[in-house]
């Protein structure tokens, strides 16, 4: 959805709390603990708690809390890096694609700092489709 997110994968809420704080983020949880937490009751730090165990309803939860626009700027930035993308033509790639994607695809993009390489292949048009999708879903509520 080209917004900016930072998957916490260690086992220290504080670290994940003072980074959140430092970087201006929000925290994105299933942890309990964490709302209880005076950072996030005093309102200091902003945190939605997750309910649902269906991605697709995490997601829903976390659009309609944010208010954010699915369809805003997707695809912009790297999933790793949070790093706005950059074109590419197709003779940049050649040799750093699968050949079968060369045949196919016309549009590309890098990411400046993994140097990962993005198309609209099949992965692009399921996840525009079910962009497509929340965004119906959420102007008929
Ligand atoms: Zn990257």
């Amino acid at each position: 959805m080209g917004y900016d997110t930072l998957l916490f994968t260690g086992d220290d809420d504080w670290h994940m709390i003072v980074i959140a704080l430092k970087e201006d983020r929000i925290i994105i949880t299933r942890d309990t603990q964490i709302m209880k937490r005076r950072v996030v009751t005093s309102g200091r730090l902003k945190a939605i708690f997750i309910t649902s165990d269906e991605p697709e309803q995490q997601i829903q939860q976390v659009i309609e809390n944010l208010k954010l626009d699915c369809q805003l700027r997707p695809f912009t930035i790297c999933l790793e890096c949070n790093q706005p993308l950059l074109e590419r033509s197709k003779q940049e790639v050649a040799d750093r694609v699968p050949p079968y994607v060369l045949q196919t695809q016309s549009e590309y993009v890098e990411c400046p700092a993994c140097h990962r390489i993005y198309w609209k292949g099949t992965h692009w048009q399921a996840m525009t489709r079910k962009l497509q999708r929340f965004k119906e879903e959420l102007t008929t509520l």
